[in-house]
């Protein structure tokens, strides 16, 4: 999809982020034609499988088993490749084969004939469909030739762009359901995550902390394995804002302080974005006036990944990633906890911006920012909290 100019840009931010998360468990990584090859050693394939299935701008993976180039060879590494996989006795299949090296004898087009006939002969409940194949067997003969197998047509990589390739993003990371998908999905168009959570204890506890700790550490595993997250203190400017005569608007007020000091974690971090989960007109906070009012008064480019879409559709997206779970285990949220009872849905501009004026909270957002908590989280396969 890319155009060709800028390919070797993102080929090569994929490639760094493959060493990063791969590092120990492989030999070589090589790179050729828009092709990445991987040797891996041997007893870490599992490990190496889940990274990949995890590596945003990889649109397919596959093992591949290699051999020299000879005929014989080949059948060989094809019969591995299909015991490994362990096929249904009776299925349809094709195969695929691409000669990129043209010392090799045989045409691909006589290479998938001579190969087809000859697994029709060792599998007689096995028939060719060359237009929707359950299982298509790929041949590539390069400097090797390596066979691979390809299930029902399906790709098996996360797809979107190589993460860091388009800049960093600071995610707003709630214990809400939305914000953690929001993070995946422009984690998937190439943004490198920070998160940020504001609490406010004593009236959030630790079982708030923990939720957003292992959201963040779920998140990490698509973020090339590592994240950092910013603990804000929130009370101080939460007391303040809950002063104001006009309660309707506590919850626009606060979530702009929020911006505001997100804006500033965004500048530390050399970032370029806001992300949050807000879905349009989910809540009295997420109609298009209170959302123009938050961009109008904050400094930063707020990115909204979910805003088109239903609660419905966010949550098939946090079952996939796997944050669902945690996302739904109760602990009090700091916005449903000083929320009025009667929020403001259609903020106007130059009110919201007098009742932010008269909070004078400029060394209250500074002291939050530099009194912030910083835990790093990093993916681990048994989905363990490891904090450095
Ligand atoms: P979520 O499910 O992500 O909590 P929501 O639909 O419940 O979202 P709100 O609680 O109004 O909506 O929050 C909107 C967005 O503001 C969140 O998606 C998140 O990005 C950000 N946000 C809200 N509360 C916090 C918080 N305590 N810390 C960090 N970000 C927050
Ligand atoms: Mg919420």
């Amino acid at each position: 999809m890319l155009k060709k100019g800028t390919k070797p840009f993102f080929e090569k931010s994929l490639r760094n982020n493959l060493k990063r998360s791969l590092g120990a468990y492989v030999h070589k990584i090589t790179m050729l034609d828009g092709r990445i090859y991987i040797q891996h050693k041997e007893e870490y394939e599992i490990q190496v499988e889940s990274i990949l299935h995890k590596t945003f701008g990889i649109a397919d993976y596959h093992l591949a088993y290699t051999s020299i180039l000879a005929m014989e060879h080949i059948q060989t590494s094809i019969t591995e490749l299909i015991e490994e996989a362990g096929l249904e006795e009776t299925l349809t299949f094709k195969v695929e084969s691409r000669r990129a090296n043209k010392s090799f004898p045989h045409t691909s087009y006589d290479i998938s004939v001579l190969l087809g006939s000859w697994l029709q002969k060792s599998h007689p409940n096995w028939r060719v469909n060359v237009h929707h194949p359950e299982i298509t067997i790929v041949v590539e003969v390069r400097e090797q030739v390596y066979v691979y197998l390809i299930k029902n047509q399906e790709k098996q990589g996360a797809g979107g762009l190589p993460v860091g390739s388009v800049g960093r993003g600071i995610l707003l990371l709630s214990g809400g359901i939305d914000s953690p998908v929001a993070g995946y999905l422009m984690c998937k168009r190439g943004l490198n995550l920070v998160a940020i959570h504001f609490h406010t204890p004593p009236y959030t506890g630790e079982e708030s902390l923990d939720k957003v700790k292992a959201l963040a550490q779920g998140l990490s595993g698509w973020n090339s394995g590592k994240i950092a997250l910013y603990i804000i203190n929130f009370t101080p400017i939460q007391l303040e804002v809950n002063k104001l005569s006009k309660g309707e608007f506590t919850t626009i007020v606060s979530r702009i302080f929020m911006m505001q000091i997100a804006s500033k974690i965004q500048e530390k971090e050399e970032a370029k974005a806001l992300i949050t989960g807000e879905a349009l007109a989910q809540v009295a906070s997420q109609t298009l006036e209170s959302l123009q009012v938050t961009d109008a008064l904050s400094d930063s480019l707020i990115l909204r990944p979910c805003i088109g879409m239903d609660k419905n559709e966010i949550i098939h997206f946090a079952q996939k990633i796997k944050t669902f779970e945690t996302s739904i285990i109760p602990a009090t949220d700091c916005c449903s906890l000083f929320a009025p009872k009667h929020p403001s849905t259609r903020p106007k501009k130059e009110e919201v911006r007098d009742l932010i004026s008269q909070c004078h909270l400029g060394a209250l957002i500074d002291e939050a920012v530099d009194s912030a908590e910083i835990i790093i989280l990093s993916h681990t396969n048994n989905l363990d909290l490891i904090q450095e």
